[in-house]
């Protein structure tokens, strides 16, 4: 049965008429309630180094400011001539006289906009990081852009004006779940800081039926001109009389819409319910420029404002907002039997992206914490008993960020819903978190240790998102990294403190570093500051490097700043900035106030965040004294080649100020630390001394190069004594290696000989690293002459290690992490006792419905399916389309992945163009994993060409999506012949948001081919003496 939502409202009414009428759904409330910047500093730097000597530092550096600009758009000093819908009263001839000077206006602002260049390049367009070249930017201005009605649309910017400023928002809306139509209006007060014509804010896919202005003492003002500009998605709105400089208006407006069925806007959503029923949900994504899509809004960060909602909702169904419902009407008088609506408490001041509103029947469960904030998880009713685990965790580490940061959490109240159809993993609304199902759900009986810890670090990422990025928020998305880098560290803060067990900064490298450092590595990579734009460009950037470079740098920051100073200087910038907007060099600038300016924090992370990449720091003995460099590190295949390594200009000529840690073989107890600053060090060394471990722990986020005689004698002890070294720093000697050789900086001798140890390795850290590599080699090989002794000798490492983690439950959190990841692994290539015990467990389970230990299943199902045929398979699909715990139906989408059978791949691939099959959000988990499988990755290609503009339809707007499939079914590629056929598919083609992680792709696929033929011949000879 579909729930209805009662249609008896009247419409609203589309007459051009200037008088709103307010009833049934008005309650417009009556009442009221660009610069030029060029800043040049000069930093003189003394930065601290303790045991070591350091080159001193003393460094210019700028900043630049934004470029100055007018506000005026190019139509703004003329009068208003005509209106829409005909109302201006004007005789024939006055009317051709009119249109003749229009005429030549309009002529006459082309021409202007088409010749003067730059003018609207207003100081309110993002501030460029020094290094950017913005070509496509520039090319731009020229274009004239045309409203809907084909008349020119007179403001030329993607950005706002900054002379209009919302303070307050009044929202009345009422979806209709059957119809999925929308009813809303808005009313806007806001504030003028100069005299002008006109305003321009945003709107996407919203019908306008009404529209009005008041002034402060509400006197209507008259509106001579509505223009909608599809290109920018916004509103432009000029008055017969100006809006006075420093007074407060208020702007209503009325429109229509329809629930979307992407997952973004204003979007509707379904589940399953016990009895088999599907029941709808309408709910909201808005980061980050979806706002726009619900309601008209100025839908910039920086535009900070009070919202105030009303939500129309049948009696089956409750409201949601940011903040708590104050007052339910039952309107039914009005509106028809069964309607009412919620009225919400005001909220803080706060960006558009972040507010959220749902429309439901879910069941919740609720706490306090000890300050007494109101915690709730909202579920589907089937769902409620896997909501405990993030009731509990939300309200611990909510109290434990309230007490590190040292700033109350400012609202009533948390929520917590999970959303069945969702495009990220969860969404930081302020009050109103969304979540993925499996991102919340967590069945103790059912779900996996890995995806256990995985929702306990999700709520811990999006609570720190309630400070940073609700609190303070970045200016403009070029900051993006403010919000994601801040979040993606935090959330380790918090999980660790709740579970110290589970040693998460020990993890963090495998989660956070490591991939940012293999992404980093491209040329196609880019600064975590960079000028973004539109909407795509912004898409673009909510990427590896934003989320996992940006919490690395963090985290190498809190090492040399130390715990409490890191602690000060975050409740020094929240309390500066709380309810409003930062910038990177804010964020800097109150380290350096913290530190007592003994450290240049802005001058030395500048070097980080400003220019892209990161140092290969090469370390070479010349007797007793240690010789330190420092340079780009790339992947490229001409990594060689200095003009390729300073390609794109940056400011700071590839050089970083890197706080470089190390340890000695005569005692690892010592850690010294030296400061190399945009410089090469060199310092002396006792004579006994045999090797030195840099990077410890690698929380720096850098690679290091030994001479050939340090990497020899490093591979001794860990052959010889492995925990001389800590698991975090074995791990950083695995991927230093192996990613050395990718770059052809080492023979692959070294790797392998290095992994010789992992026979006695029994910790999941340094493991898991090194199967991450491992798996790269074997699916680079897989069509060369060592690829089938590669798997062999990966057996024989893996071997011992599966004996020790066994098919048991005992161990710690970390044991039974690395239990999954090894056992999977030995799936995979085929190691004969795992693969026979897995077969034998999925048999009892089949065909007795045996249970399995929740971290062994990805394993036995992999089993299964891998060596199984189409009973197997069906048999899993079937449950996949059946179970009612999410955890489960993500790990049997990855298993069914697995299959030998080309055929079963062939079919699973064409399940995922069915969105009742496979929900477009998991598409890329399917793809993903039929690439990775030898059998499937030229299906998988095959279907991506095949399928692409169903898939993009798919997404819709999301193309953010169609990149990470681009990467996940290109990664694996390695023959020039796959270079050619993906080069020549997209060639051309406008990929949107998208273009980046193609163009990585390309770079990766070309570099596979060069390692391959670079280094097929030796790991084969290599493998031959040592697999017999
Ligand atoms: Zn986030």
């Amino acid at each position: 049965m579909i729930e209805r939502s009662d249609n008896t409202m009247p419409q609203g009414s589309p007459s051009p008429a200037d008088v709103i009428r307010l009833e049934p759904m008005g309650r417009f409330k009556q009442t009221q309630n660009g610069n030029v910047r060029l800043q040049g500093t000069n930093h003189t730097a003394q930065i601290n180094h303790s045991i070591c000597q350091s080159s001193p530092l003393i460094h210019n550096t700028c900043d630049t400011g934004g470029v100055a600009g007018t506000e005026s758009p190019a139509g703004a000093t003329k009068k208003s001539l005509y209106e829409n819908n005909g109302v201006a009263a004007c005789s024939h001839n006055r009317a051709l006289c009119i249109a003749t000077v229009v005429f030549a206006l309009l002529f006459t602002i082309a021409v202007i906009i088409a010749f003067t260049g730059p003018q609207s390049d207003c100081t309110c367009a993002g501030e460029k990081p020094p290094n950017f070249v913005d070509e496509h930017w520039n090319v731009t201005k020229a274009f004239i852009p045309r409203a809907t009605n084909g008349q020119i649309f007179p403001w030329n910017n993607i950005r706002l004006p900054t002379f209009v400023r919302p303070t307050r928002y009044n929202i009345t809306i009422h979806p209709n779940l059957t119809t999925l139509e929308v009813k809303g209006q808005v009313s806007i007060e806001f504030h003028v800081e100069k005299d002008t014509h006109f305003i321009v804010l945003h709107s996407k896919n919203l019908s306008i039926t009404d529209k009005m202005v008041q002034d402060r003492k509400g006197h209507h003002m008259r509106i001579t001109k509505m223009l909608e500009y599809t290109g920018a998605q916004q509103l432009y709105i000029e008055m017969k009389e100006k809006f006075r400089k420093k007074h407060n208006y208020t702007l209503m407006i009325r429109f229509t819409s329809k629930l979307g069925r992407e997952f973004e806007g204003f979007y509707i959503s379904s589940y399953i319910n016990r009895d088999g029923e599907k029941r709808y949900l309408a709910t909201t994504h808005f980061e980050p420029t979806y706002a726009r899509a619900a309601f008209p809004c100025f839908d910039e960060p920086n535009f900070k404002a009070k919202f105030k909602m009303s939500i129309f909702r049948d009696r089956f169904h409750i409201a949601l907002f940011n903040m708590p419902v104050i007052n339910t009407e039952d309107v039914g008088f009005y509106m028809g039997t069964g309607l009412l609506r919620d009225d919400f408490q005001e909220s803080v001041e706060m960006s558009t992206y972040l507010v959220a509103f749902i429309i439901c029947d879910y069941t919740h469960l609720s706490r306090q914490t000890q300050r007494g904030v109101s915690v709730s998880v909202y579920t589907p009713s089937p769902y409620i008993s896997q909501a405990s685990f993030a009731l509990n965790t939300t309200t611990h580490i909510l109290e434990y960020f309230e007490d590190f940061f040292g700033v109350s959490y400012p609202l009533p109240k948390q929520d917590l819903a999970a959303i069945p159809d969702f495009a990220t993993g969860a969404m930081e609304n302020w009050g109103l978190i969304t979540y993925r199902e499996t991102a919340i759900l967590y069945d103790p009986i059912e779900t996996s240790t890995t995806a256990h810890q995985y929702v306990a670090i999700v709520i811990a990422h999006e609570l720190a998102h309630q400070w940073f990025g609700n609190l303070v928020t970045m200016k403009w998305w070029n900051d993006l990294w403010l919000n994601e880098g801040f979040a993606s560290y935090l959330e380790y803060l918090g999980v660790d403190n709740l579970f110290p067990e589970w040693k998460m900064m020990e993890q963090f490298i495998l989660d956070k570093t490591q991939p940012a450092l293999a992404l980093d590595a491209l040329s196609s990579s880019h600064p975590i500051s960079v000028a973004v734009h539109d909407p795509a460009e912004i898409e673009a950037i909510f990427d590896t490097i934003s989320y996992s470079k940006g919490a690395a740098i963090l985290y190498m920051l809190s090492k040399f700043l130390q715990q409490e100073t890191l602690q000060n200087g975050l409740n020094d910038y929240l309390n500066t900035y709380k309810y409003s907007n930062a910038d990177t060099k804010d964020l800097w600038n109150v380290f350096s106030r913290n530190t007592n300016q003994s450290l240049e924090v802005k001058v030395i992370m500048d070097t980080w965040t400003q220019q892209m990449g990161f140092p290969l720091i090469t370390i070479t003995r010349e007797e007793n004294e240690v010789i330190v460099t420092q340079e780009r590190f790339l992947l490229t295949v001409e990594s060689m080649n200095s003009s390729i390594r300073s390609f794109p200009k940056s400011k700071y000529d590839y050089k970083w100020y890197v706080p470089l840690s190390y340890f000695t073989s005569n005692d690892t107890q010592t850690v010294y630390n030296v400061w190399m600053n945009m410089t090469d060090v060199r310092f002396e060394l006792d004579p006994n001394i045999t090797w030195i471990k840099a990077n410890v722990n690698q929380s720096g986020f850098y690679r290091v190069m030994y001479d050939e005689a340090m990497w020899r004698s490093l591979v001794n002890v860990l052959r010889n004594n492995h925990t001389v070294f800590n698991p975090a720093d074995r791990a950083n000697l695995i991927d230093d290696a192996f990613t050395l050789c990718r770059a052809g900086l080492l023979n692959a001798s070294i790797p392998l000989e290095l992994s010789l140890y992992l026979s006695k390795e029994r910790d999941y850290v340094p493991w898991a690293t090194a199967i991450e590599h491992f798996q790269s080699w074997s699916r680079r090989l897989s069509e060369s002459l060592a690829y089938k002794l590669f798997l062999k000798y990966m057996r024989k490492l893996l071997t011992p290690v599966a004996k020790y983690v066994g098919w048991g439950n005992q161990g710690s959190h970390l044991d039974k992490l690395m239990r999954t990841e090894i056992l999977s692994t030995a799936i995979l290539c085929e190691l004969n006792e795992t693969v026979t015990q897995a077969k034998q467990e999925f048999q009892k389970w089949m065909t007795s419905n045996e249970s399995i230990n929740p971290d062994l299943k990805e394993v036995v199902y992999s089993a299964g399916i891998k060596y199984g045929g189409m009973t197997e398979w069906q048999h899993c699909w079937n449950l996949y389309n059946s179970t009612t715990i999410p955890s489960e139906r993500k790990l049997l989408l990855k298993a069914l992945g697995v299959a030998s059978d080309p055929w079963l791949l062939q079919r699973y691939l064409l399940e995922t163009l069915d969105r009742n099959m496979v929900k477009p959000q998991d598409v890329k988990i399917v793809l993903a994993v039929v690439a990775a499988n030898p059998e499937g990755r030229l299906l998988a290609w095959r279907h991506l060409k095949a399928y692409w503009p169903t898939m993009h339809s798919l997404f819709g707007n999301a193309t953010f999506m169609m990149g990470s499939l681009i990467s996940a079914v290109t990664a694996h590629l390695s023959t020039p012949y796959d270079y050619y056929e993906v080069s020549t598919y997209f060639n051309g083609m406008n990929v949107g948001s998208a273009a980046r992680a193609l163009e990585q792709s390309l770079e990766t696929i070309k570099l596979n081919i060069n390692w391959v033929s670079q280094n097929e011949a030796d790991i084969y000879t290599w493998l031959r003496n040592y697999v017999k």
